[in-house]
């Protein structure tokens, strides 16, 4: 259930009703709106529930709405007009802009994350992407360069005003992760590691939250409300494909997905077309398809050298592949009104 004050609401009418709704043994989430405040309600207990409902009466409160989803405080009427939260250093997402992050699978050396990320910085991508710790189906495949690669990759984003997004695979690596990352990516692996979003919920760091590889949406979502129910109301879904009988792409990329999101949860949603195809020919054209479909951005793995990258090779674009792409989206973006930022030589007019 959520509480919608009147715009004018006092703050101590605020502070009554929420004060009233921990005593009848509920948690009470404040979520400001630019026009009114909304107060989400959740919790199990049905004891006091006749003693919320008589809260209708409350100064200060215009309405009480029952939410029908199993998902309370990611449902999209505790914030109608849709979440836009800052990444830092002036990135948003969520807004009009269309946000993208790139970089490599896995970072792999100082050389290979330094021109990666140069040279997507001047493509016009936001964040770098690169895994430092790796969820590999193998237990004998590269497993990353750990807290050494997450320093490669901060200095490589400072380096071109990028900031970063890399995967937490465990809840203990995220107080070695908080110093180097802006967005704490989770993976589709650990997309129902209740104890991982619990501990997520307890940052204040974005969250990228990955789509399981057999999640339907409401499981996404009930996920992200693990985060959010901790206080931590700053998550990034990311539909990267799931598992479907198809073998010709890797996953099959749920592009109905964001518009289904869009009108479920007020936050907001990326797509991964890498993996989303697991080849390099087809992730362009499911780029152009997301960004069409209202994502709010892309998260795109690049590599210099495919070829010998330690990880995701097969579906990594050239640099050159991802500046054509972005070209590409920058053209469609306006088409359902949005845009997507040009690199800084573009912007210098260069
Ligand atoms: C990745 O982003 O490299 C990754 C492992 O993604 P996912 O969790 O979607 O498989
Ligand atoms: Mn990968």
């Amino acid at each position: 259930m959520i509480v919608n004050m009147f715009s004018d609401a006092t703050k101590e009418q605020i502070d009554h009703v929420v004060d009233r709704i921990k005593e009848c043994g509920f948690q009470a989430h404040l979520i400001r709106g630019e026009e009114r405040t909304v107060i989400g309600i959740v919790g199990n207990s049905n004891k006091h529930r006749p003693e919320l409902e008589a809260l209708r009466a409350a100064p200060g409160v215009e309405e009480l709405v029952p939410i029908s989803h199993p998902f309370k405080l990611a449902a999209r009427s505790c914030r109608p007009e849709g979440s836009v939260f800052d990444l830092g250093k002036g990135v948003t997402i969520g807004g009009r802009e269309v946000v993208v992050a790139a970089g490599p699978c896995a970072v792999e050396s100082a050389e290979q994350i330094s021109s990666i990320a140069e040279s997507v910085a001047r493509a016009g991508a936001k964040l770098l992407r690169g895994g430092a710790f790796k969820p590999r189906s193998s237990p004998y495949s590269f497993q990353g360069m750990g807290e050494e690669g997450l320093k490669l990759m901060r200095a490589a984003a400072d380096k071109n005003g990028l900031r970063v997004v890399s995967e937490v695979m465990d809840a203990s690596q995220i107080d070695v992760m908080l110093p180097y990352v802006d967005v704490l990516q989770v993976g589709a692996r650990n997309m129902q590691n209740y104890h991982l979003l619990r501990a997520l919920g307890e940052t204040n760091k974005p969250v990228l939250l990955k789509r399981g590889l057999s999640a339907t949406l409401e499981e996404l979502l009930l996920s992200a409300e693990y985060i959010m129910s901790g206080g931590n109301y700053k998550v990034i879904l990311c539909e990267r494909g799931i598992r479907t009988f198809e073998t010709y792409t890797r996953n099959t990329l749920d592009i109905a997905a964001i518009p289904v999101v869009k009108q479920l949860s007020h936050l907001p949603i990326i797509a991964d077309p890498s993996h989303g195809t697991g080849r390099r020919d087809k992730v362009a054209a499911m780029a152009r398809a997301a960004v069409a479909a209202g994502a709010d951005g892309l998260i795109i793995e690049v590599h210099p050298d495919p070829e010998r990258a330690l990880s995701d090779g097969v579906q990594s674009l050239y640099p050159e592949q991802f500046a054509q792409m972005m070209d590409q989206v920058r053209a469609i973006a306006p088409a359902v009104d949005r845009a997507i930022a040009t690199g800084p030589l573009a912007a210098a007019g260069q």
